[in-house]
């Protein structure tokens, strides 16, 4: 596939930056992590149900996700028509900022965010910037009546880290994805579910900077429908406990026109506090996980079929 010129360079730059800063945090986390005697990293004040956090980073340069950092905006100009951002509605624990890009003007808001499991799902970023690079260029693509976000990347810091497991949580040893308020749970059994690292699901639901920026973010807004990206290989979640009927129609019609199943892979993995569960069971929100086929490829062509999709459906 080949990407848009303004894509391959963009990509490219965030590579850069996250390559020079992965390094610098990487040097940093050398002296905190300790090995295992299996050898793998784990977190060096990693006793769980603590309320210090499992890592402590001093805060590093601004994590920048645009070639043009001086468009950021702190607040959304809601007089632009047309594409607008990237603007900053929060930052990480280490001071990385968050962003949004908006498409549309519609009446009815719809989301995707990526990357919540930063640099351990960093393919999910890619994808979000170059669906942000191919709504720049066909604008059109949004209906009339519906206003597209893209946040691309929800963990800065893990995505600054590394580019691999020890990159999904963020830098107090989060994993964003168990921090909701909704069925949130301090421990879960780690029998079926992700279990590389020592994760915690944060000092108590709602904890995290950064989950606390999407959630007023979410609640400012009225959105009808939400994807949340993630890798790899498990296929397509519907959001809700129990599920949201609209969440189980929206999986079905992203299922066919996508190589993702639904349902997705049972693990026998309870996913406390999820991001999608508290959108659909909290804010009636129709929300759909959606799991990329590997930790490397971006799906791109699949996902423009789902984007696609996702904007032309109706609860
Ligand atoms: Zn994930």
């Amino acid at each position: 596939m080949k990407l848009p010129r303004i894509s391959s360079r963009l990509v490219k730059i965030i590579w850069m930056a996250n390559l020079g800063l992965g390094l610098i945090l990487g040097l940093a986390a050398g002296s905190l992590w300790l090995n295992n005697a299996s050898g793998h990293p784990v977190f060096a004040s990693a006793p769980e149900h603590t309320p210090t956090p499992l890592i402590q980073w001093t805060p590093g340069p601004f994590f920048r996700p645009s070639a043009t950092p001086a468009s950021h905006n702190t607040v959304e100009d809601t007089n632009t028509s047309g594409p607008y951002g990237p603007y900053i509605i929060g930052t990480s624990f280490s001071g990385r900022p968050i962003v949004v890009y908006r498409f549309g003007t519609g009446a009815r808001e719809r989301l995707i965010v990526a990357g919540i499991h930063g640099g351990n799902e960093w393919n999910t970023v890619v994808l979000a910037y170059q669906l942000i690079d191919y709504l720049s260029a066909n604008p059109d693509t949004v209906p009339a009546d519906k206003t597209l976000y893209i946040l691309p990347l929800l963990n800065p810091d893990g995505a600054a880290r590394a580019h691999d497991r020890t990159g999904r949580v963020n830098d107090r040893g989060v994993d964003l994805n168990r921090n909701w308020p909704y069925r949130w749970a301090a421990e879960w059994d780690r029998e079926g579910c992700w279990n590389y690292l020592p994760t915690s699901a944060g000092e108590y639901a709602g904890s995290e900077p950064e989950t606390q920026t999407l959630m007023a973010f979410i609640e400012k807004h009225n959105f009808d429908a939400l994807i949340s990206y993630h890798s790899a290989a498990l296929g397509i979640f519907a959001g809700g406990v129990p599920t949201l009927p609209e969440s189980d129609r929206l999986a079905r019609a992203l299922e066919k026109v996508s190589p993702y199943s639904y349902p997705p892979m049972d693990t026998g993995c309870n996913y406390t506090g999820n991001l999608a569960d508290w959108a659909s069971s909290v804010h009636g929100i129709a929300a759909v996980d959606i799991e990329l086929r590997n930790h490397r490829d971006s799906d791109f062509e699949e996902n423009l079929r789902v984007l696609k999709t996702f904007l032309n459906w109706e609860p």
